[in-house]
């Protein structure tokens, strides 16, 4: 498991493991390998490395490059870490979700000064004019599986492909809690009413900077009515005879998944 720790971060070094980014892209080694040693590549002035934690007693930072250095591949980010166990899915949503926060951070927000300070322990960034913090971006999004006794809620997005069904889900709005959001997007996207909604799990996706929160409901009142221009189509599935679900890698499919068990346990 990556270590993120508190102590001073270090200056990239040649004892250290590299995650290389090309645009969205991740540069990898043969195997799909994204964990690169420094002697591995070339450095250029121009790369800015970030400090991401430990890895295994080692350090790990992450860099962007301009173009693919030679010896690399390119795999986009969504296919890389679907290949993943937990602790590297974990590994390199947060080295991609800070290299993407430094590269889009680079003013301040208050005043246009270049960021140029950096707390030496922590990922903040300090405008040198004006004071103001800049801290890593991180978005919360709700996730829900709703069931009505042994169905489950599935709906397909406007822009998902036909056949293709998945939970109901939103960022969460300012001064909202994360409960209120659940109910709110339910209702807006399904018409639907829920109570009973619990906190299940959670996971960061990186496209750009979600948390994913995941949650369970039950169905207390109310006829699925799709929102025009979000929804094509939501329906109630039995639980033996679903859809097409998302990867079992993304915790769409992990909670559809879960919840089937939750409801099997339960009759
Ligand atoms: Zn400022």
């Amino acid at each position: 498991m990556l270590e993120i720790g508190t102590q001073t971060h270090p200056l990239p070094h040649q004892d250290a493991l590299y995650v290389l980014l090309h645009r969205n892209q991740v540069l990898v080694e043969q195997d799909n390998l994204f964990l690169i040693p420094f002697t591995h590549f070339q450095p250029n002035s121009k790369m800015s490395a970030i400090y991401c934690g430990q890895w295994q007693g080692q350090d790990v930072f992450v860099c962007r490059f301009e173009s693919v250095p030679k010896g690399f591949t390119e795999v986009g980010l969504r296919e890389l870490l679907f290949l993943q166990d937990q602790d590297h899915y974990l590994l390199l949503s947060r080295a991609h979700q800070l290299s993407t926060w430094d590269r889009d951070h680079q003013f301040c927000g208050r005043c246009g000064t270049p960021m140029q300070e950096k707390h030496i322990a922590e990922h903040t960034k300090i405008c040198p004019t004006c004071n103001l913090r800049h801290y890593p971006r991180i978005s919360p999004c709700i996730i829900v599986s709703i069931c009505k006794d042994d169905h489950i809620l599935l709906a397909r997005g406007l822009h998902a492909p036909k056949g293709k069904f998945s939970n109901i889900a939103g960022f969460v709005e300012a001064g909202e809690t994360l409960e209120q959001a659940v109910a709110r997007e339910v209702r807006e996207e399904v018409g639907l009413e829920i109570t009973n909604i619990r906190y299940v799990d959670s996971q960061p996706w990186s496209f750009p900077h979600q948390l994913m929160v995941g949650f369970f409901a039950d169905y207390v009142a109310g006829e699925i009515t799709p929102a025009p221009g979000e929804i094509d189509e939501a329906n109630w599935y039995h639980i033996d005879d679903l859809p097409h679900i998302p990867n079992s890698a993304t915790i769409s499919g992990q909670l559809i998944t879960h919840h089937i068990a939750h409801i099997n346990n339960k009759k």
